[in-house]
């Protein structure tokens, strides 16, 4: 069996990120598989293939679209529009056509942006059986009069949605949800780091000796359809998911953003808040809204799950958002770590977070004389160590989580932790 590889330098995500981009994927078809192959050579993913016409709650998969070739030959015969340069060329799911237009008519089927004159724009017809091309604004006003001919080389067929799944079991049943989408053709922040990020995740909880408290499952699977369809087919799993992120634009430079779960306060959301505080990440936390991303799939009204989504800028508020700017120099492998370190502190302050009670609550325990204020660590730590052994005892009534004692005291979670193993310790909680 061939070796695994590994994502742990910024050089073998990098590696991973320049062979997933060229690839032209879509909501089904050979990129999407390919990309899942690749993404198999460093995580066990397995991979399930759902036929063309399944019904999943309101939808019905759709059919298979793949594509070999397209280009625009001008007059004179000269390529203008080759896919092979760029699969953003072609909107995605186009039908496959071979004929000759004037360019007056073919302006109809082009797609560009005046506000972003160099970018290709990034555009689908996924449900709706059309074509056309996208370029860069600049090169369309080149266009010269006259007669083009048109060449798509794509099939629409039956076939299959593709997806990858993996399940880590932990030694709880309930289920901490990672979700990546997997459609997107050549574009770097939004999804292509998603999948990476989520891979070098999966396999830090690979590799831990231990299980982990709870079981993990990542799902790599085409924008809405691929949700939709998992969603309609895992009822069990489904009833399982205790928190959940989507993860989708987490490479580029500018601060985090976490789009709250539909339900607002749970857990995680919360989790969420105190990691970027306690790593002090320059962040923002917005409601959720029923736009947007995957999310919006599993915070739908009959599901109302607790997933929320970690990003750094949103989709559709950085400009290079869905155009061909959205490339590996927008994105960059250092920052997938640094997102990294936040979903990290995340999933960490889930696992270790715990409600106790003080054995000891009729005033204060006396701590001097079990040495526990001698064995709080480095000088510098006394004070606060000090501080958050008085709110854990204090809030330790059954009621309070270590979560909740960290928010209300503006203690770091892991602050509040130690102390609180020191006191199991000591038997004053329980
Ligand atoms: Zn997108």
């Amino acid at each position: 069996m061939e070796k695994k590889k590994f994502l742990e330098t910024e050089s073998d995500i990098q590696t991973l990120m320049e062979r997933l981009f060229p690839i032209c994927r879509s909501i089904t078809g050979n990129g999407v598989r390919e990309t899942l192959r690749i993404l198999q050579e460093y995580i066990p993913l397995v991979t399930h293939e759902v036929p063309t016409g399944t019904k999943a709650f309101d939808w019905t998969v759709p059919k298979e679209w793949n594509i070999r070739d397209a280009y625009l030959l001008d007059p004179q015969g000269k390529k203008v529009i080759d896919f092979k340069k760029s699969n953003l060329h072609v909107v995605n799911y186009s039908i496959p056509i071979n004929t000759r237009l004037p360019l007056n008519k073919l302006q109809e089927k082009l797609h560009s942006l005046p506000e972003l004159p160099d970018a290709i724009p990034y555009k689908t017809s996924y449900y709706n059986e059309n074509w056309g091309f996208c370029l860069t604004d600049a090169e369309r006003q080149e266009l010269p009069d006259g007669e083009y001919e048109v060449v798509i080389d794509s099939t629409l067929a039956d076939g299959s949605l593709t997806y990858g799944e993996l399940y880590i079991p932990g030694m709880e049943k309930e289920e901490i949800l990672l979700s990546c989408y997997i459609c997107h053709p050549s574009m770097g922040n939004d999804n292509l780091t998603g999948m990476v990020l989520l891979s070098l995740l999966a396999q830090e909880l690979l590799s831990q000796k231990e299980k982990s408290r709870y079981s993990y499952r990542f799902l790599f699977l085409p924008e809405t359809i691929g949700p939709i369809v998992w969603l309609s087919q895992h009822h069990a799993e489904v009833s399982k998911i205790f928190y959940g992120l989507v993860a989708t634009c987490v490479a580029d430079s500018g601060p985090f953003t976490y789009k709250k779960s539909r339900r607002g306060n749970t857990v995680g959301d919360r989790a969420v808040e105190v990691a970027l505080r306690d790593l002090q990440k320059e962040h923002s936390i917005i409601d959720f809204f029923p736009s947007g991303s995957d999310e919006r799939q599993y915070c739908s009204p009959g599901l109302d799950l607790p997933v929320g989504s970690l990003m750094r800028t949103m989709y559709g508020k950085f400009k290079e958002y869905h155009t061909s700017a959205d490339n590996l120099d927008f994105v960059s492998a250092k920052n997938i770590i640094d997102t990294a370190g936040v979903y990290r502190e995340t999933l960490t302050i889930l696992d270790k977070n715990a409600t106790y009670m003080n054995q000891n609550p009729f005033c204060e325990p006396q701590l001097g004389k079990r040495g526990l204020y001698v064995s709080l660590g480095p000088a510098k730590n006394e004070e606060t160590n000090e501080t958050a052994m008085f709110w854990v005892l204090n809030y330790s009534d059954g009621k309070h989580s270590l979560l909740m004692i960290s928010e209300m005291s503006g203690i770091a979670f892991r602050t509040i932790r130690h102390v609180a193993d020191l006191l199991l310790a000591h038997s004053l909680l329980k």
